[in-house]
């Protein structure tokens, strides 16, 4: 053999040894042409293939052949395949044709007009007396048989101005096909889309209509929506084109992110961020707020740094129950923990005689006290609020480059987005009853919200924003 010489084969052994026929086409020839002599010194077959029984379950392995292939080390088994072959209990393909037949079934089913019928309208009509009016319109609308048993009655009674909220869930059930239009709550009525695909957040006092609604010329008329900050808002019909677009196709409505904005207040410093997130059908919305805070400012100081000159609101995104309670003097307590800015013994001299050595060397780090660094939860909406100090730089300020910056976060959630009355969405306004301590219990919307991105939110303690329960809004004295 080539390879057991000691010296360097030649090309042409090399050769030969290449072009020579594999050992396993060798050994299958000897097999199939019969040999007596290769018969007789084959190995007795062990023990186990003839004579003992298999155990139960036990696959059958002939060990007298070695069907290993010499190339990729793998053993055939040809009892193996020929089971392999079999069908083993697993009917997934077998599912698919019977749910397939189903569906099918369920498509070519005789129609059950007939059956109804059969029903006397008595019987229809005690059933209806058990529905409420929206129910009984999708009943009468289902089929022509129960349009006729149950009358135009139920229909009519939805055209009254009384059952505005009815005729809305009666509507509202037709979502699906109808996705070039919006329900208008208060007209109770599908207006086409004028932007259709298009529809984008504006500023309040940029005119952005979604669709032509004869109640905009109605006096005093306010499209529902909620204050994120002075001269921004989420209007509903926004929040009703996102969840369109989940529940049924992106021709419904438009995407979740096309609703996270990052702007800056024209009037101050504070810039806003937000951002959505839909956890178990609920849209939860955060709003960061951010502005620069001087240190040791005065009260009036503070009032302007906080408020708008406007309409006396805070900058900061909020909900409507921010008069009461303590959220403006967390805030202020925040902000009087900022503290002085590093000054050298150079720049103090340049201000007077006196050095303060404590100012050379300022903790950049602010740790807040345990009124201010606590979560805190409204008890009368699903909104939580954090109140932090962070620093960072400030590029357009060429002396004091690195400061204090007041961050309040705020999480809300706002409702599954079925209508602009359901309790979150309308106690984030001010309007209903919603006990969030009851309603939402130990976890935390902050968390659920931050989780989603993995970010785990330290340990906080989760404390209410108005412990005392007093409401006063704009009579108390402590807002402002
Ligand atoms: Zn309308
Ligand atoms: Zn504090
Ligand atoms: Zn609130």
């Amino acid at each position: 053999m080539a390879e057991l010489q000691p010296r360097k084969p030649s090309f042409s052994s090399r050769l030969a040894h290449a072009l020579r026929p594999k050992k396993s086409t060798n050994r299958l020839r000897k097999k199939s042409a019969v040999d007596p002599s290769i018969k007789e010194i084959t190995p007795p077959p062990t023990p186990n293939a003839y004579g003992k029984r298999l155990q139960h379950g036990a696959i059958y392995r002939p060990t007298n052949q070695d069907n290993t292939d010499e190339q990729t080390g793998e053993r055939r088994d040809d009892t193996d395949l020929l089971h392999g072959l079999a069908h083993h209990e697993s009917d997934d393909s077998l599912d698919e044709v019977v749910n397939l037949t189903r569906a099918d079934l369920e498509a070519w089913r005789p129609p059950g007009e007939p059956i109804i019928a059969s029903l006397p309208s008595a019987l229809w009509e005690l059933i209806a007396s058990y529905l409420s009016l929206s129910d009984v319109a999708s009943l009468a609308f289902s089929s022509k048989v129960l349009a006729v048993r149950l009358g135009p009655g139920p229909w009519m009674a939805l055209e009254q101005p009384e059952n505005l909220n009815e005729r809305n869930n009666f509507l509202h059930r037709l979502d699906q096909h109808l996705p070039a239009h919006l329900l208008c709550f208060d007209c109770g009525t599908y207006h086409l889309r004028t932007q259709l695909g298009q529809e984008k957040l504006r500023p309040t006092l940029v005119f952005n209509p979604l669709y032509n609604c004869p109640s905009v010329a109605k006096a005093g008329y306010v499209p529902p929506r909620i204050r994120l900050t002075p001269g921004n808002t989420l209007p509903y019909t926004f929040v009703q084109l996102v969840f369109r677009a989940i529940k049924h196709s992106p021709n419904h409505g438009i995407a979740l992110a096309s609703l996270c904005r990052r702007w800056k207040d024209p009037d101050s410093e504070w810039t806003h961020q937000t951002r959505y997130y839909i956890y178990k059908g609920h849209l939860l919305m955060r709003v960061v707020s951010q502005s620069f805070a001087a240190p040791k400012l005065p009260p009036s100081g503070e009032r302007h740094l906080l408020y708008s000159r406007e309409d006396y609101t805070p900058y900061f995104s909020c909900c409507a129950h921010w008069r009461d309670g303590e959220l403006m003097n967390i805030c202020k307590c925040a902000l009087a923990h900022i503290p002085e800015h590093r000054q050298g013994i150079t720049q103090q001299l340049k201000q007077g005689p006196q050095i303060q050595m404590a100012l050379r060397n300022v903790n950049p780090i602010v740790t807040l006290c345990s009124f201010c660094r606590p979560m805190r939860r409204c008890p009368d909406c699903p909104t939580e609020y954090l109140v932090e100090l962070k620093l960072a730089e400030d590029k357009l300020d060429p002396v004091v480059k690195f400061k204090q910056v007041i961050t309040v976060t705020r999480w809300s959630d706002l409702g599954d987005g079925s209508s602009p009355y359901t309790s979150e969405w309308s106690s984030v306004k001010g309007e209903g009853e919603y006990h969030s301590f009851n309603m939402m219990g130990k976890r935390a919307i902050s968390g659920i919200f931050e989780a989603q991105s993995g970010v785990t939110m330290p340990g906080q303690r989760l404390l209410s924003l108005n412990p005392k329960n007093v409401k006063q809004g704009e009579e108390g004295h402590d807002w402002y």
